[in-house]
């Protein structure tokens, strides 16, 4: 354990673990409907980039159930890098996402940008997202802490672990507890993924702080034959879950086609899991320690 991680993050004190909140049954539980984020299940969330159609939607669901997913995720309020881009399906979005639950019995992930529907949102939604872009909006934060739903934060892509739960603190200060870590990939000077999967995020996170703390292999890679093996990372670290990109047929997604997998290869990525995840049991032994003091170093 890095010394200077003492007191380093106990400033954030309703999200971060202290010598006195360090044990292991002090971790949060996030209970999303029937589905527990943060515990012994490892809570797969996969969908579409975007909301698009009802077929779309339904097909992707139904997939992805079967496949044993436990979340749907699907934007219908895009943050998108270019106005010309498709921005999303707005209500009509969550009406969809709210019919296929209904025929899947699915929870529903979707992502709020503005303070302005986080009441909306959070009227079709189990879990608000947070995009990398929005980590930074206090207005949205502090609008989330009073929306009854769990919440689901991203890391900006250039923000520090620090800054990533300070933003979880400003939502618990406002009243939310119920909060999920989210580590997408960060901008480095590498360009040969969209983003760097910052894997060490997911043990130093599980140590310093006592939230799940899950994944997102898509956006980190950026491309889809990347996005099985950096879901296997994950799950060997510890991580509590993943959020993946999946599309009936991605070379016709309206965003984000290169990153998301097709259904067949959704269903053997999480086949290829299976024994990773018996693993997994053993790696969050191996989990770091807080300690009282520094060694030598
Ligand atoms: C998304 O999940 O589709 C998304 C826009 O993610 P991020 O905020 O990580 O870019
Ligand atoms: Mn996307």
């Amino acid at each position: 354990m890095n010394p200077k991680w003492n007191g380093q993050f106990s400033c954030f004190d309703l999200v971060a673990r202290t010598d006195s909140n360090a044990g292991r049954s002090a971790r949060t539980i996030v209970q999303v409907r029937d589905i527990e984020i943060g515990g012994s299940d490892f809570v797969v969330m996969a969908g579409p980039c975007a909301v698009e159609s009802e077929d779309q939607l339904l097909r992707t669901a139904e997939a992805v159930a079967k496949a044993g997913a436990r979340v749907l995720r699907g934007g219908a309020y895009k943050p998108r890098s270019s106005p010309y881009a498709f921005q999303g399906l707005g209500e009509e979005g969550l009406k969809l996402l709210a019919k296929a639950r209904a025929e899947t019995g699915l929870a529903i992930i979707t992502e709020v940008m503005s303070e302005e529907d986080v009441e909306l949102i959070a009227g079709y939604a189990d879990i608000m997202q947070v995009g990398t872009r929005s980590m930074e909006n206090y207005a949205l934060l502090e609008a989330l802490g009073s929306c009854g739903r769990a919440v689901l934060l991203k890391r900006g892509m250039t923000a520090t672990l620090e800054e990533l739960l300070r933003s979880a603190q400003v939502i618990a200060m406002a009243g939310n507890r119920q909060i999920i870590l989210c580590e997408r990939g960060i901008r480095t000077f590498e360009t040969a993924t969209r983003n760097t999967l910052d894997i060490a995020a997911v043990p130093v996170l599980k140590t310093v702080s006592h939230l799940p703390v899950i994944v997102d292999p898509s956006h980190a890679a950026g491309i889809r034959c990347l996005v099985p093996t950096l879901a296997r990372a994950s799950v060997v670290v510890g991580a509590d879950g993943l959020l993946v990109e999946v599309h009936p047929c991605p070379e016709a997604a309206m965003s984000d086609g290169n990153q998301s997998l097709n259904f067949r290869e959704f269903r053997e990525m999480m086949r290829d899991l299976e024994p990773y995840l018996a693993l997994q049991q053993e790696t969050r032994q191996l989990q770091p320690q807080l300690v009282a003091s520094g060694g030598a170093d």
